[in-house]
């Protein structure tokens, strides 16, 4: 057979051998067979079998022995050279460590760094120990030189309590092995905090389990001096994390203990109508479906009161217009039994006109029954009429209560939409905005976070009401409205500040952040085209963005946005300015 040199060729006769030889499909088989295709002598060939041996043959005693066994086996799993030499390395320079103590210096270091020592405050022993990380230049010797000098400076300092139990520097000689085993125990467990019991508390934020996970991968393989520190600043940040993850847990269960209490008083005075029911549970519905965050309660929590609010006003003039059209009904059948009264009354009279008729003899007798007859009917006819008019009377005031009652549950129906939104366009309206930007920056403010708020104008709207009318306005307004929540976090806020004016919330942002949401805004509104009369319109917009200060407040940074906007108006619209 003539021989191969095209790769996919070869790649193609490697696996027909493997199905024609019968040999399992192995990684190492048709690696074989590839090798005896293009007749390359198999010399570097992964040992992996030996290894795996080696590594199984490791002594695990004591944890750190175990953890550097268990790093060649992993080594020997990736099948990379670099990390086997690595491993094994680290497994050669086990007695070096030894020789050096760590266990001990760490031991000590924790000790001494956690005593109340006369004149050093932990902001200085932090800085002295960031100094010692950093002039070690990651160097295991010099640093585990420098770290005993400083342990032993520490020790010579007096502390507050006079007679505690810190061991001396000189302790730190000739390490105890139970002591240096606790502290790989501590680690040991540190991991598995970090591996298993963190993740399955924070299961959902996979981020943080993810963060978690990845430091006690780190930790576990916390080999030499140099990876101590960018762990320990990780490790801080995480907890940072864990602290703000458990404040917004506490904060959403305080929330929805709110609502909850809410929602009971809210059905107390659910009587009359379903469709309350119904807008109420809509809008729970709505926050519960997906996943719960403080700002999502914050806002229903606002939602229903007002609603709650509206809707007891409401009830009441439902209540009291039901009341009256019960009233005007009782009126009415007294009217109309009082008629059927009336008439059966007459039905007698003429009755009895006709008996006097056919009993009369001579005509004066008639003329009598005449009377009687002309009296009735007009008793009769009176009655009819004084019952017609109020019965018309009657008619109207029910018409006016039956319109009156589809008004007000019209109005109730309307108005867990309205309370918070720009009835238009669906975002916040003013009032709403108020209450999140105050909110927002309550919470910036607690977090040490950035927080921007932009603010922009729909350039020549004028012009496009003028040329197309104020529906198309309108509809120019929704379409922007639209492309503003579709390109925005979900964490963030839009509201309507005026006619054509938006106002942008973004929390964790700094200003630079803030300009690139608002520059990618004006790129979606490049793609998304407004039809007017099927004609195709870029709506442009000019914007300030302002980052909060420390300690401005919020309408402060609103006339910089603001200033910023009527700037990029000046130098010609179709800008976005920073303040
Ligand atoms: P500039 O580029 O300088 O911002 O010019 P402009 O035309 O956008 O701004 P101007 O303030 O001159 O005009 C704003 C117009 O927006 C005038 C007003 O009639 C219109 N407008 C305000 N609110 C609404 C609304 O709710 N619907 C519609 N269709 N138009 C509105
Ligand atoms: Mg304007
Ligand atoms: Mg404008």
């Amino acid at each position: 057979m003539a021989e191969m040199t095209n790769p996919s060729e070869i790649a193609r006769e490697a696996l027909r051998r493997l199905a024609m030889s019968r040999i399992p499909p192995t990684p190492d088989n048709y690696r074989a067979l590839y090798l005896q295709i293009t007749k390359t002598p198999d010399e570097d060939t992964f040992p992996e079998k030996s290894l795996k041996a080696i590594a199984a043959a490791l002594p695990r005693n004591a944890p750190d022995a175990a953890r550097r066994a268990q790093d060649l086996e992993q080594a020997v799993a990736s099948r990379q050279w670099s990390r086997v030499n690595q491993a094994i390395l680290a497994l050669a320079a086990r007695n070096d460590e030894n020789r050096l103590a760590w266990g001990g210096v760490i031991r000590d270091l924790v000790t001494q760094y956690g005593l109340n020592h006369v004149g050093l405050t932990s902001a200085r022993k932090r800085e002295a120990l960031e100094h010692v990380l950093e002039a070690s230049n990651c160097n295991p010797d010099l640093l585990h030189r420098r770290l005993m000098g400083l342990i032993r400076s520490w020790a010579a300092t007096p502390t507050t309590m006079p007679g505690s139990l810190a061991p001396q520097a000189s302790d730190s000689k000739g390490v105890e092995p139970p002591q240096s085993q606790g502290l790989a125990e501590l680690l040991s467990l540190l991991r598995a905090l970090l591996s298993d019991g963190i993740p399955a508390l924070i299961d959902d934020s996979p981020s943080l389990v993810e963060e978690a996970r990845g430091l006690a991968n780190t930790l576990a393989h916390l080999g030499s001096g140099e990876a101590v520190e960018p762990f320990y600043k990780k490790l801080m940040a995480f907890t940072h994390k864990l602290e703000w993850l458990g404040d917004d847990q506490r904060s959403v269960r305080i929330a929805l203990q709110g609502l909850l209490q809410l929602i009971i008083q809210n059905i107390g005075q659910l009587v009359l109508d379903n469709k309350w029911l119904s807008g109420q549970l809509a809008i729970l519905g709505e926050a519960f479906s997906g996943h719960l965050d403080v700002r999502v309660l914050d806002e229903v929590e606002r939602r229903l009161k007002d609603v709650i609010d509206k809707q007891g006003q409401l009830k009441q003039g439902l209540t009291d217009a039901q009341l009256r059209l019960k009233a005007m009904l009782a009126g009415f059948l007294d009217r109309l039994s009082a008629f059927a009264e009336s008439t059966d009354e007459y039905q007698a009279a003429l009755g009895e006109c006709a008996d006097q008729i056919a009993k009369a003899d001579d005509i004066s007798e008639l003329s009598d029954v005449i009377d009687n007859i002309v009296r009735e009917t007009r008793i009769v006819q009176e009655t009819t009429a004084a019952s017609r008019r109020e019965l018309d009377e009657l008619r109207q005031q029910v018409d006016q209560a039956n319109s009156e009652i589809t008004r007000l549950q019209q109005e109730l129906a309307l108005t867990s939409q309205q309370v918070r939104h720009d009835p238009l366009t669906g975002t916040l309206n003013r009032k709403g905005l108020d209450e999140v930007i105050t909110r927002e920056i309550a919470r910036a403010r607690r977090r040490e976070s950035p927080i921007c708020l932009a603010l922009l104008d729909i350039d020549n709207f004028k012009a496009l009401n003028d040329t197309f009318g104020h529906q198309v306005g309108d509809n120019a307004l929704v379409h922007l409205a639209g492309v503003i929540k579709e390109s925005l976090r979900p964490q963030d806020s839009v509201g309507r500040y005026g006619g054509e004016e938006f106002i942008l919330v973004l929390p964790d942002t700094e200003l630079d952040g803030g300009l690139t949401v608002l520059t990618r805004l004006q790129r979606e509104l490049t793609r998304k085209f407004f039809l007017a009369d099927s004609r195709k319109i870029l709506i442009t917009f000019s914007a300030g963005v302002a980052q909060l200060e420390p300690e401005e407040d919020c309408q402060t940074a609103l006339d910089r946005a603001d200033k910023a906007m009527y700037s990029a108006k000046r130098a010609g619209k179709n800008r976005v300015f920073a303040a």
